[in-house]
């Protein structure tokens, strides 16, 4: 076994642990966990200073998830885009495969909260998944999802990118992970030298406080830029965690540091049992209004909403930026509330479709 899997092992699952760990009431913890399984490995549970400090609220069961009669169980509706089950095929060019349902801790907050932890995604379903993007040429693009894929061994995962390669119209190849940053001992150099064989291949990894960026994961990080894997990160606004602009933007610029460059920015989705860590999108919005044109552009991510239902991603932006653009000209104010107006071309010589 590696040193990964040793610390994997010694996760906190029961709720026996969690209740000595954190003195919490034992038959509570177990309501919350037969519902939405915990994970908590020995190096995330390190990060953790104290009760209900922002590590511990993303990971620690929480009673509330229970009483939550707002959110839905798949709030994506990604069952109703999944031709098999294993895939989410909701924009033309791009597919989510799905290829584990396991994670080097469960986030209290996951939109996957239904079945994270507790349906298993079988080989046979990844299979059947991969079958589906070799028969469907116009998927130029797959995202290896889950649960959380670089949980897999090394072996698995490479049966997976080696078959995945053979499809001829399969250009880019996606992995989405919170590993890195949630168990960084993962990131072997065996691991990433297997990875390189498999470019173009992208890695976004979920991060969600600064106090996450340790020497260990900027190690990780710096493995798989060094592998030539471009590194994105995304990271969810949850309430009382990282909703104001200080701690995002210490997060992004730390992110910047270690080589990550900051992709999206998401409002939570409606998921049943995350209620109470829902921000209001005003929230987002004055955070993205507070980065822009005070940190480095490179650490500014793009801040967006899966619109409920299935309706995608969309960008959402600060009004106060644009404030009127006609044939003649656009009129904005920057971020130290000055108004400029940027003259539009001669209408009659150019036009735009
Ligand atoms: C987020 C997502 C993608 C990837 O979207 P990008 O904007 O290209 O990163 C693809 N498919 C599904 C179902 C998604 O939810
Ligand atoms: S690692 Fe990702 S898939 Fe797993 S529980 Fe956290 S957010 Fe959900």
């Amino acid at each position: 076994m590696e040193q990964w899997q040793h610390i994997l092992k010694k996760s906190l699952i029961k709720p026996q642990q969690f209740s000595e760990e954190f003195g919490l009431d034992t038959d509570k913890l177990a309501q919350v966990m037969t519902e939405y399984p915990a994970r908590i490995n020995p190096y995330f549970l390190r990060l953790i200073k104290e009760k209900d400090d922002p590590i511990y609220r993303q990971v620690v069961p929480d009673e509330q998830e229970i009483n939550d009669y707002v959110g839905v169980d798949d709030p994506l509706n990604e069952e109703g885009g999944s031709p098999v089950p294993s895939v989410v095929h909701r924009y033309e060019d791009r597919a989510l495969l799905m290829v584990t349902h396991q994670c080097p801790v469960y986030c209290r907050f996951c939109t996957r909260k239904r079945f994270v932890g507790k349906e298993p995604i079988s080989r046979e379903m990844v299979r059947k998944g991969i079958n589906y993007i070799r028969e469907h040429d116009e998927i130029k693009d797959v995202i290896l999802s889950g649960g959380d894929p670089l949980i897999l061994k090394d072996r698995e995962i490479e049966e997976i990118l080696k078959a995945l390669r053979e499809i001829p119209h399969l250009e880019v190849i996606r992995i989405g992970t919170r590993v890195p940053g949630a168990l960084p001992q993962r990131v072997t150099k065996k691991l990433c030298s297997m990875l390189k064989k498999y470019h173009p291949l992208y890695v976004n990894i979920n991060f969600i406080h600064p106090r996450e960026i340790t020497d260990e994961v900027a190690v990780a990080c710096g493995r798989l830029a060094d592998a030539g894997i471009p590194l994105g990160s995304q990271t969810v606004l949850l309430k009382g965690i990282n909703d104001d602009p200080e701690t995002i933007k210490e997060l992004m610029q730390k992110l910047l540091a270690i080589r990550v460059k900051p992709y999206y920015l998401y409002q939570a989705d409606l998921t049943r049992g995350t209620e109470h860590l829902r921000t209001p999108v005003e929230c987002g919005l004055n955070i993205i209004k507070a980065l822009q044109g005070r940190i480095s552009g490179m650490a500014i991510p793009k801040f967006v909403i899966d619109l409920p239902g299935g309706g995608g991603k969309i960008p959402l932006l600060p009004p106060d930026f644009v404030m009127e653009i006609n044939e003649n000209e656009v009129i904005a104010r920057n971020h130290n509330d000055t108004v400029y107006r940027y003259p539009q071309p001669d209408a009659e010589k150019v036009s735009c479709d």
